[in-house]
């Protein structure tokens, strides 16, 4: 194998205290581009190497460097590693839930393999590694109303089964050879500027665009499903805030974080009251409604604002809807 290619396959690794140069994988997808540019504020532009399958746009190259790397090709990873001297990685190549049930060899391969390789890369390069799991890696047998950070895990999907993996993973890990693994349990993520993934919590960013589109919506669920949510500011913001705290600070390397709980019904009520009271909605729940089924509608995140302090800002329905009404406004303006 060529050089930098590690061979020290079961080495003890010593943490880095800090993370100076930082590669993003899966950067061009709802939330790679708002985490680059967050921490290239903090670490410098030139310290932060965003990475996907796809080619970006030309603002995005502007930004700072990009590397075009597939999660699959391992050698490829690790090379842009080693040649950059990469101390931390920010890995968010995924296939999202309701995508992966549609393509289920697809998923397997890159959100099982995909985090075997980087796992790999992390422990035997000695980088502090982010991972977000998902309130997905939750199933039908897990407690629904403020679920703990331990507790059954029996997942029902490829996304959630490949989440629950990798949690596991990443913490042998950290037991056996030191690595500084470190993942939250997002809960569904809105966005206004940036387009949500195939996740099982879309609708919740479509029903914005359809509302100001064209004053209606067909939502994938029904009016009652409630499920926990974040919008994507405070993502970003805790996301960096964990990423970037001292070691000593976590008592865990898996957090559930949670900021606002709503169902479809009382969403669309909220924009008939802050948009227009001729938005319509009606309701033709599919195959996402099972995996909604299985979710939290709310998830217990005390240990993580006990530790390191998670405090998301946006927490209420309506607070979100006057955030994301305008958002979208000013961007299609
Ligand atoms: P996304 O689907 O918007 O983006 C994922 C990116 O991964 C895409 O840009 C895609 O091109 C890239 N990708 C796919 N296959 C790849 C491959 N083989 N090699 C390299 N890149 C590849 O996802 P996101 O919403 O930005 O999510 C990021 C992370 O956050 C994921 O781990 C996801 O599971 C997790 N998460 C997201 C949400 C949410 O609501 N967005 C909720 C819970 C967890």
């Amino acid at each position: 194998p060529p050089f930098y290619v590690s061979k020290n396959l079961f080495s003890t690794t010593r943490q880095q205290q800090t993370v100076n140069r930082v590669l993003i994988t899966g950067g061009l997808g709802q939330l790679g581009r708002g985490i680059a540019s967050s921490l290239r504020s903090k670490l410098g532009d030139s310290n932060v190497f965003l990475s996907d399958i796809k080619d970006p746009d030309s603002e995005t190259l502007k930004q700072g460097p990009f590397v075009r790397l597939d999660i699959i090709d391992k050698e490829s990873i690790e090379k842009t590693v080693f040649e950059n001297k990469i101390d931390g990685v920010i890995h968010l190549s995924a296939i999202l839930s309701a995508l992966g049930e549609k393509h289920p060899q697809k998923a397997i391969e890159v959100n099982i393999r995909g985090a075997e390789n980087i796992l790999d890369i992390a422990k035997n390069h000695n980088l502090r590694i982010f991972i977000p799991s998902s309130m997905g890696a939750f199933g039908p047998s897990t407690v629904k109303d403020s679920t703990p950070d331990l507790t059954i895990m029996r997942p029902n999907t490829l996304y959630g089964i490949a989440k629950v993996y990798m949690e596991l993973m990443g913490e042998y890990y950290n037991q056996k050879n030191g690595l500084d693994f470190r993942s939250l349990r997002y809960p569904g993520i809105i966005s206004g500027d940036t387009p949500p993934g195939g996740g099982t919590t879309d609708y919740a960013v479509d029903i914005f665009h359809a509302a100001i589109e064209k004053n209606q919506y067909t939502c994938f669920l029904k009016k009652d499903t409630y499920l926990a949510m974040m919008y994507v500011d405070d993502c970003i913001s805790e996301t960096i805030k964990f990423f970037l705290a001292p070691r000593e600070q976590l008592s865990q390397c898996v957090y559930n974080v949670d900021a606002i709980s709503f169902s479809p019904e009382e969403l669309s009520n909220e924009i008939k009251k802050q948009w227009s009271p001729e938005f319509e909605i009606s309701y033709k729940p599919d195959y996402r409604q099972k995996i909604a089924d299985t979710w939290p509608r709310s998830m217990c995140d005390s240990k993580a604002r006990s530790d390191w302090n998670f405090y998301p800002k946006l927490t209420s329905t309506s607070s979100l809807v006057s955030k994301m009404l305008s958002v979208i406004k000013r961007r299609n303006e």
